[in-house]
C-alpha cells in the first residue's frame, strides 16, 4: 500500500514536509518525496496529516459500561460506594463489548496503542485482536482479599496465550495499587517481571492519603521497578520522591482529567520533566474521565503547567509524550516514522478551519482542534473516514446496550 500526498511529521523534532510512504507487511518499507510503483494499492491523503501514533499509556478500556454512572462524587465514594460493587456483575462477554466500545472511541480519536489493567483480560485481548489495535494488557492484581495467587495465575495464562500475538498484543503485570497489594505481593510481581521481562504499571500516589500511608522507597525496594515500571497519576509525591522515580528510572503517565475529575489535584509535571523522567498520556477510564482521548489530555495538562510559567511544557516535548515517550512506557518500539517501524498513523483532516494557517499545522496540533481522520496499526486501517473497517458497528452498539441493561439491572 502506498500513502500518497499527505503532509508527514516523521517526529516530534521535525517539521512535516510532503512524502509518500509505502508499506509492506505491516512495516513502513520507503519513505519518499514521490513514489511510483505499479501494481500497489494507493490511498490518497490530500490534505491530511500523518503524524506517529498517539499512545494512551492507563486506561480501563471495559469501563465504558460505567460511563457517567457515578458524577460529581468523592474518590472514596465514586469508587467503594458505586464503582466496585458494580464492578461484580461483569462478566466475559460484557468485557468484551464494553472493551470494544473503548477500541472505537480510542481509534477514532487517534489513539494506535494503549496499556490496559482490568479483569478478564483474555477476553480484552479477544476484543484487540479482532479490532486491530496495538496494547500491553495487565490483570489487575490484589492481594488484600487473599485471591493474589488466582490472579497471578491468570497473568501466566494471559503471556502463554497472547504475548506477542501479531506483534500487537503485550502482557504485563498490574498491582493495582500500594493499599491493596501487600510489600510481598510486590516482591512476587518484581520477581515476576525480571523473569519473564514484562513490564509493570501500578496506580501510585493518586490520592493524599496514600502519600501519608506508604512509603515510595518501601515499594521500589521490593524491585517492583527493576525491569520496568510504568506508575500511574503520581500526584501526591514531593521532590525526594521525584529523585527516587528517576533512580529507579520509572516511566509517569500523566491522567489529568482523571486526577482533577475525582478532585486528586495536578500531578507536578513540569518538576518531573525538568528532572528527564518519561511521562506520556493516559486517559484512565470511561467512569473517571469521560472521554478516552489523548490529545485532550496533554492540551489540558499543558494548560495546568503553563499557569504559572508559560515556557512549561513546550510543542516539540508533549508531542515527544504523546508518541515517543507512549511506546518507550509501553516498552515497545515506534513513535516515530521512519523505515522498518511499523506503520502506526495517526492521520488528522486538514480541512478544518481551525487547522489554518497550514504553515502552523505542528503547533495547532496541542493548542488548536485537531481532527482525526484516519488511524493505522500496522499497516492496517481501524478507523478511516468515520468507518470502523475490522468491526460490524451496530452489532458492538447493540451489545453494548444489552451489557449495560444487565450491569445496572434494568429490566428488558
Ligand atoms: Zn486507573
Amino acid at each position: 500500500m502506498i500513502l500518497k500526498n499527505a503532509f508527514v511529521l516523521r517526529n516530534y523534532s521535525e517539521t512535516p514536509q510532503k512524502l509518500d510512504i509505502k508499506i509492506l507487511n505491516g512495516k513502513i518499507e520507503k519513505i519518499k518525496k514521490k513514489i511510483e510503483e505499479k501494481n500497489d494499492e494507493v490511498v490518497d491523503l490530500d490534505n491530511k496529516l500523518i503524524i506517529p501514533g498517539l499512545v494512551n499509556t492507563h486506561t480501563h478500556a471495559a469501563m465504558s459500561v460505567f460511563r457517567g454512572v457515578a458524577e460529581d462524587l468523592s474518590f472514596d465514594t465514586w469508587f467503594f460506594k458505586v464503582i466496585d460493587p458494580l464492578e461484580s456483575k461483569l462478566n466475559e462477554e460484557i468485557v468484551y463489548w464494553t472493551t470494544l466500545v473503548s477500541l472505537m472511541e480510542m481509534a477514532s480519536n487517534g489513539i494506535v496503542a494503549f496499556c490496559d489493567m482490568y479483569m478478564f483480560e483474555d477476553v480484552v485481548a479477544k476484543a484487540v485482536a479482532d479490532f486491530g489495535m496495538k496494547a500491553v494488557l495487565t490483570r489487575g492484581l490484589v492481594d488484600i482479599d487473599g485471591n493474589g495467587n488466582g490472579r497471578l495465575k491468570e497473568t501466566f495464562k494471559l503471556l502463554e496465550k497472547w504475548h506477542g500475538f501479531e506483534n500487537r498484543i503485550y502482557i504485563g503485570l498490574g498491582p493495582h495499587a500500594p493499599y491493596t497489594c501487600s510489600i510481598d505481593y510486590l516482591t512476587e510481581i518484581a520477581k515476576i517481571s525480571k523473569d519473564n521481562d514484562i513490564l509493570v504499571t501500578m496506580h501510585l500516589f493518586e490520592n493524599s492519603w496514600e502519600k501519608e500511608k506508604f512509603n515510595l522507597k518501601e515499594i521500589l525496594k521490593t524491585g517492583i521497578a527493576n525491569n520496568q515500571l510504568l506508575a500511574v497519576h503520581c500526584v501526591h509525591i514531593d521532590d525526594n520522591d521525584i529523585n527516587l522515580l528517576f533512580d529507579y528510572n520509572v516511566f509517569i503517565s500523566n491522567n489529568p482529567s482523571s486526577n482533577l475529575k475525582l478532585g486528586n489535584g495536578i500531578a507536578p509535571i513540569t518538576k518531573m520533566l525538568s528532572k528527564g523522567l518519561n511521562i506520556s498520556f493516559g486517559t484512565d477510564g470511561a467512569a473517571s474521565n469521560n472521554s478516552l482521548n489523548v490529545l485532550f489530555e496533554a492540551r489540558l495538562s499543558t494548560l495546568l503547567q503553563k499557569k504559572d510559567n508559560p515556557e512549561n511544557m513546550k510543542i516539540e516535548d508533549v508531542i515527544k509524550m504523546l508518541t515517543t515517550n507512549g511506546y518507550k512506557a509501553l516498552k515497545i518500539n515506534g513513535g516515530e516514522i521512519k523505515e522498518g517501524n511499523y506503520a502506526d498513523f495517526t492521520i488528522l483532516d486538514l480541512d478544518n478551519p481551525s487547522f489554518l494557517p497550514i504553515e502552523n499545522i505542528k503547533n495547532h496540533l496541542i493548542h488548536s482542534n485537531p481532527k482525526i481522520f484516519a488511524t493505522m496499526v500496522n499497516g492496517k486501517f481501524i478507523y478511516f473516514d468515520g468507518q470502523f473497517p475490522t468491526i460490524d458497528k451496530k452489532e458492538v452498539y447493540k451489545q453494548f446496550t444489552i451489557s449495560y441493561r444487565k450491569v445496572i439491572g434494568i429490566e428488558n
